[in-house]
């Protein structure tokens, strides 16, 4: 199976590079989801990265990737979230120069967040496609290599590498719940499991709200949409015009996608507090929201969902808890 430019191999070849960067995190049962929905439910924490988020594997896959050249010239990224994070604490492990261009108006939590991996922080611009633009400038003149979050072949052979780990703790999965922004995971978590099992079944799931992969794909063409307010906030953000792998992907290999309310989320996240005493963040959750709706399970069937990351304020968690218990 050849999919792009990508095979198996490249697959087996991120593995094995990003092996000492990364947490080999546990799949876990969940009893009360499979007793809930009579079918076999286990939990891929993510969220047990060291930077919070499964985004490490991609950052780690490009970065490593990159000639000595290319490394010792820097890399850079516009990413405040997740990606972001993953960007500067590998470079900083690999004793590589990060740049991180933002826009004035990112949170100063966000910020620091980003800071504590060592990266250095520029902010000098009015919006983040503002920033986009300076670091591929920068790329352009200095040779500093930007770490897209998604749309990119090592990003995804990164992602990847979760389903390699899934087939080896459980290889009787036969369903995967995945959730979708840009569809970088999605696309990675895909080809890890088609490739060795390909009768699996993969389902991505994005909040209600400003879902750009998904209207993408009833458009029939990647599209451009406002963002709005939701607990899933790491899956905003649109997906490129110009998108070469992850919409293709997502539209010739995934097998259905869904939408996930607010209070769904709410409870998703709830229920990994109750359940698993693990605190995620909503965009991470929305697998599990799935889930907890009755009749998306099929009975007897054997299912992972991916649980993406932690990075959460503890106000909302406060918020979660009190609405909840
Ligand atoms: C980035 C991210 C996602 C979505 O990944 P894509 O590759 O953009 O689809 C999901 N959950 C969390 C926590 C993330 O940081």
């Amino acid at each position: 199976m050849v999919v792009k430019d990508i095979t198996s191999r490249d697959l087996w070849k991120a593995r094995k590079r990003i092996t000492p960067y990364i947490t080999r995190t546990p799949l876990v049962y969940s009893y009360k989801l499979s007793q809930m929905t009579g079918a076999n439910i286990y939990l891929k924490l993510e969220n047990l990265q060291e930077v919070g988020a499964f985004k490490v594997r991609g950052a780690a896959n490009k970065i490593l990737s990159l000639t000595d050249e290319q490394k010792g010239k820097g890399v850079s990224t516009f990413s405040t979230g997740n990606h972001g994070m993953a960007v500067a604490y590998i470079a900083k492990k690999l004793g590589i120069k990060a740049l991180v261009c933002m826009s004035d108006h990112v949170p100063e939590v966000k910020v620091n967040n980003i800071r504590k991996f060592g990266a250095e922080i520029k902010q000098d611009w009015d919006s983040q496609d503002a920033a986009g633009v300076y670091c591929y400038d920068l790329m352009e003149k200095e040779g500093v290599t930007v770490i897209p979050p998604f749309d990119d072949k090592e990003i995804i052979c990164g992602q990847a590498t979760m389903a390699l780990e899934i087939i080896e703790d459980q290889p009787d999965i036969d369903t995967v719940l995945v959730p979708l922004s840009g569809g970088g995971l999605i696309s990675g978590v895909t080809l890890g499991m088609k490739m060795t099992v390909p009768d699996v079944k993969i389902v991505g799931i994005s909040q209600m709200k400003a879902a750009v992969m998904i209207e993408s794909l009833k458009a029939g063409h990647p599209i451009e949409m406002p963002e709005e307010e939701t607990l899933a906030d790491s899956l905003l953000g649109g997906i490129g015009l110009d998108n070469k792998y992850t919409f293709d992907i997502t539209r010739d290999y995934v097998d259905e996608v869904a939408q996930v309310e607010e209070d769904q989320i709410a409870d998703g996240l709830a229920y990994l507090m109750e359940n698993h005493k693990v605190i995620a963040e909503g965009a991470s959750c929305v697998g599990i929201a799935y889930a907890l709706q009755q009749g998306n399970i099929k009975p007897g069937s054997n299912v992972a969902i991916i649980v993406t990351g932690c990075g959460i304020p503890m106000e909302q968690v406060k918020n979660i808890v009190d609405s909840h218990f």
